[in-house]
């Protein structure tokens, strides 16, 4: 190539290549709202091995027997360096996810044990009217990564399941469904 062809003509004709330097990153903020993110894996895992019920236990050593309105709560605070592996997640009902993140940074934290305490025998009542629409696994195959046509059709196969089945055995059922080689399935 000529020493012409370079200096020349080509810079000069391109006086706003300084753009390319400034023009917006597609990806500018995202790790900061990924942190809280949960891969489905993970959830997953963490949904069978707490086997879809809340992991807190009290003083006394008794297990909470909450298995609806949970949320994946992490062991360690994202702001702590948590992370979202399934060592770091774990299950816990909505008041003692709140319960423990008060405890955890101490704001108001006596305030907050007598309201917990309130809160659960709340909750419990609430549990106990509610039950029947808890029984509606959609909306956890949708939490544990799963399309909503899939998670439609996986409920539709475990409507037929007895009525005393808890929304744990449904999830179960409803996510045999999607394991290749299994044969074992809803009961009608
Ligand atoms: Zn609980």
């Amino acid at each position: 190539m000529s020493p012409r062809s370079l200096a020349g003509r080509w810079w000069r004709s391109s006086p706003g290549s300084r753009s390319a330097s400034s023009r917006p990153r597609l990806r500018q903020g995202r790790p900061a709202a990924g942190a809280r993110y949960i891969p489905a894996h993970v959830r997953r895992a963490v949904w069978q091995r707490d086997q879809g019920r809340c992991t807190f236990v009290s003083e006394s050593g008794r297990r909470c027997e909450a298995r609806t309105r949970l949320e994946f709560d992490h062991v360690t605070e994202v702001a702590r360096g948590g992370e979202a592996t399934v060592g770091g997640i774990r299950l816990r009902c909505r008041a003692h996810n709140q319960y423990q993140a008060e405890q955890t940074f101490g704001a108001g934290f006596m305030r907050r044990k007598r309201e917990a305490a309130q809160g659960e025998a709340k909750a419990k009542a609430t549990r106990d009217v509610r039950e029947g629409d808890d029984k509606d696994v959609t909306p956890w195959l949708r939490e544990l990564g799963y399309r909503a046509d899939q998670a439609r059709w996986a409920a539709e196969q475990c409507r037929n399941l007895p009525a005393e089945a808890t929304l744990e055995d449904r999830v179960r059922a409803a996510l045999s469904m999607f394991r290749p080689r299994t044969v074992r399935v809803c009961h009608g």
